[in-house]
């Protein structure tokens, strides 16, 4: 059993002002595996008030990015040096294949200097030329940041708020989410071992009210959100009315295009673990895969063959790669969409139903549906299992077409033989990112996020880093050279 009582709280570990708790359970064994405190108003504004002590009397701000860096780096190999414990512990708590998380974990915090170097790489003070004279922008810290965070990668989508929110200068209180708070305590535990300064790191898990209430606090100037389309347009509209810096990572249903010169021998890897990964509970997942007519029923079959091959069970297993979804509501919704796609016309070529052999666990087979049109709700919504549907096109016009006609603009892949083909046909799908033939999809370090309603803002990146500083101006008289 997982047992955390307490907050992260200004550099110490602190007692909860109320007594609720929240059980973790697994969606493996069905079974509670642990527990954390659920946040008060009363912890939120400790929390809020131990990061603004942070920024406004703490050294934090005050340090360069390559010390602040210096930190987040120790952060980021006390975590690596538990590893193992690290990722199963997340599979324990979220279902995700050990194959997968080990993978995506690993890999975002051996990214960390990278990070470094971009947030590094930002002046804080540059002189340009103006109307009139010279102009001095400076770049601070944004203030004190919520980070709200989806159970899809607990560790990596803590990083995506952590570590750019700390590289420049902000202190950040995070609200893991409800399914998986645990692995977030393995951040606070590496912040005791590194010694990072009192309050600029704070973690307070607890459901959405207590999120809203975060959202909405006086003492937050800036809310980096990753979840659904929905919370995320409460959390804009709550940011609106205070008129908060707010950047907004949401849901997606995301196109894979194949084209008709694609090497289906060096791409289906490619394109299988993109549409399927984390049993397909990732933002940025190829769920719709558009292909040529000419070459529909050997892409078809391919994907039967190759993804009914796919290990299905227990996600501490490393060869599995489509693990339980992450709670028993999620499967339910899952299997109402298979259903949905049935009803309208859709057809099933692969999967549906459950795993006759897992009758624990909250698990659904790889599914892929065929015939789909884009204006079913399997091809309009986020279904966030391990569904695919597949759509023949038969032009390349019609294939930008139907990946374009969606609410949603995260992610997208083109998978070509002609590289500079598929960087044309990238370049007309409107999305926040795509990938040509291999490669994570979200971003690869470049600016990651959304179009449409998939979100505002971008993170990651030069520019993703820019959102947490704030801008100012000082314009001097005509003539006048600052000293350096
Ligand atoms: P969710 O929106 O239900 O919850 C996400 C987080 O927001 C949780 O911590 C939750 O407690 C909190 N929350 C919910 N309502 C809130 C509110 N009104 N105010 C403040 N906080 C609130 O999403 P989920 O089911 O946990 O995660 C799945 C969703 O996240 C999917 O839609 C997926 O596409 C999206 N997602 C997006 C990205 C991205 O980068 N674009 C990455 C991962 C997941």
């Amino acid at each position: 059993m997982y047992t955390r009582n307490e907050f992260f709280i200004n550099g110490e570990w602190a007692r909860p002002a109320g007594n609720d708790i929240l059980n973790v359970i697994s969606p493996t064994t069905e079974q509670v595996i642990g527990h954390v405190p659920v946040a008060t108003a009363a912890d939120m504004d400790a929390a809020v008030s131990a990061a603004r002590g942070a920024l406004e009397t703490g050294v934090w701000p005050k340090l360069s990015v390559l010390e602040r860096g210096a930190y987040i780096l120790e952060i980021a190999n006390s975590l690596l040096s538990q590893l193992e414990y690290a990722c199963h512990l997340q599979v324990d708590e979220m279902g995700a294949p050990y194959s997968w998380i080990s993978a995506v974990t690993g890999y975002w915090l051996t990214l960390i200097q990278h990070d470094i170097d971009v947030a590094a790489s930002i002046p804080v003070k540059e002189v340009l030329e103006g109307y009139m004279g010279k102009v001095v922008v400076y770049r601070e810290p944004v203030g004190v940041v919520a980070g709200i965070i989806p159970w899809n990668a607990p560790i990596v989508n803590a990083l995506t708020k952590v570590v750019p929110s700390l590289l420049t200068g902000c202190p950040i209180v995070l609200k893991p989410a409800p399914e998986s708070p645990l692995s977030a305590y393995l951040m606070a535990d590496a912040a005791i071992a590194v010694g990072l300064p009192p309050g600029v790191f704070n973690l307070v898990p607890g459901g959405r009210e207590i999120g809203e209430y975060l959202v909405g606090h006086p003492g937050v100037d800036r809310v980096s959100f990753t979840g659904s389309t929905a919370a995320g347009a409460k959390v804009a509209a709550l940011c609106g009315q205070q008129i908060k810096n707010a950047t907004l990572e949401l849901g997606g249903k995301s196109a894979a295009i194949v084209m008709e010169d694609a090497d289906l021998d060096r791409i289906m890897p490619s394109l299988i673990s993109n549409s399927l990964q984390n049993s397909g509970q990732v933002c940025v997942n190829t769920t719709r895969i558009l292909v040529p007519r000419s070459r529909s029923a050997e892409l078809r079959d391919r994907l039967v063959d190759e993804i009914s091959q796919l290990k299905v069970g227990d996600p501490h297993d490393p060869i599995t790669t489509v693990g339980p979804l992450v709670a028993e509501r999620q499967r339910e919704r899952v299997e109402g969409y298979i259903k949905s796609g049935l009803e309208q016309g859709a057809k099933i070529i692969l999967g549906g139903g459950r795993p006759k052999d897992l009758p624990t666990g909250w698990y659904v087979e790889p599914t892929i549906f065929a015939e789909v049109d884009n204006s079913m709700r399997i091809a309009q919504e986020e279904i966030f299992g391990p569904v695919v549907c597949l759509f023949d096109y038969d032009d390349v016009e019609q294939a930008v077409s139907i990946a374009n006609d969606t609410q949603y603009g995260l992610g997208g892949a083109v998978y070509t033989s002609d590289l500079d083909r598929g960087i044309e046909v990238a370049a007309q799908m409107k999305t926040g990112s795509c990938i040509i033939n291999e490669g994570p999809l979200g971003g690869g370090g470049g600016p990651f996020g959304g179009c449409k309603k998939s979100g505002l803002g971008r993170e990651s990146g030069r520019e993703g880093f820019e959102s947490y500083l704030e801008l100012k101006s000082v314009a001097l008289p005509a003539g006048f050279d600052p000293k350096e």
